[in-house]
């Protein structure tokens, strides 16, 4: 995969993308990524990206002369060609669609990627409409740039290409892997398979095991050693605890969780009759309190 980012800061992009998952990847050659400076796209002495609102008002909007040349001298597929050669055009907007897993794992699907950074008052709205295939943002709330939304979006993106993260399973259990969250990418079917699989399981039909999809709650808790740490203790179950107990377990943590944090994700999620007695269980026991 290859991913542009096209941004008026090009040294923004030192550090967020040298680290960690998206290094490696980068090393291993899973992911190229290309920042791309606006500014050697400009055609006057002062190299100008902004200019002023037609019909007045505040601030400055980026031109859209400079970006169209950008995109166009990366010899993409044409628009209308674009979904089929699994590449797309995004730009970084308060105004998009809002980013989230199902997302993350549809763009994880692409060849090419390309994310345009805005800046100042936004972008001329031409670029859009006619230039990008879609406009993301990254959660209700407004950025000063469209960088730290490009970072959010390499870095969610980058861990889904398989290979990227050692321990695939890793990404299926995780806080959001469900089918409700996943759209058509690879990761969607193997959520899909891995809980057609738990689902077909008779009497642990509800309760995934560590391996498995958390099925659109939120993970579970984890811990590590000492088991004691300043009189907080790790909960008995995961010391001594055998594994059919830790999977209940773990899974009341993540419904208990998820209740408390973002009941709007259970609304959307298909709970088995396990997941209802657990439920009941945690609300009785919080009335109880
Ligand atoms: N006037 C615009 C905000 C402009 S902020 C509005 O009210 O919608 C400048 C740039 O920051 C935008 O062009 C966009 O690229 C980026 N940006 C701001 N908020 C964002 C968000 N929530 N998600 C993604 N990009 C965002």
């Amino acid at each position: 995969m290859q991913i542009d980012i096209i941004t008026i800061f090009p040294d923004f992009f030192r550090g967020p993308l040298d680290y960690g998952i998206i290094r490696l990847a980068r090393e291993a050659g899973l992911v190229k990524i290309e920042i791309r400076d606006l500014r050697a796209f400009t055609r006057d002495r002062h190299r100008t990206v902004d200019d002023r609102p037609f019909g007045g008002g505040e601030g400055m909007v980026l031109k859209p002369e400079p970006l169209f040349e950008c995109v166009e001298a990366m010899n993409l597929a044409s628009r209308d060609e674009r979904p089929s050669a699994k590449q797309s055009v995004v730009l970084l907007s308060a105004q998009g669609k809002r980013f989230d897993q199902r997302l993350a794992s549809e763009l994880a699907g692409m060849d090419r990627l390309v994310l345009i950074c805005g800046r100042y008052e936004g972008v001329d709205e031409r670029v859009g409409t006619h230039l990008a295939d879609r406009e993301i943002s990254i959660g209700d709330y407004v950025l000063s740039g469209g960088e730290l939304g490009a970072a959010v979006i390499v870095d969610t993106v980058t861990r889904l290409i398989p290979g990227a993260v050692g321990n695939e399973a890793s990404t299926r259990q995780e806080s959001f892997a469900g089918a409700e969250f996943c759209g058509d990418g690879r990761s969607d079917r193997n959520v899909r398979a891995t809980r057609a699989a738990v689902l077909s399981d008779g009497d642990k039909s509800t309760s995934p095991d560590s391996t498995c999809a958390s099925g659109g709650l939120l993970d579970y808790p984890h811990y590590t050693r000492p088991a004691d740490f300043r009189g907080m203790k790790v909960p008995e179950v995961l010391v001594n605890g055998n594994h059919e107990q830790i999977k209940r377990w773990r899974r009341r943590s993540a419904l208990e969780k998820t209740l408390r944090n973002r009941p709007d994700l259970l609304d959307r999620t298909e709970l088995g009759e396990e997941d209802k007695k657990l439920i009941a269980e945690i609300q009785a026991a919080s009335h109880e309190q």
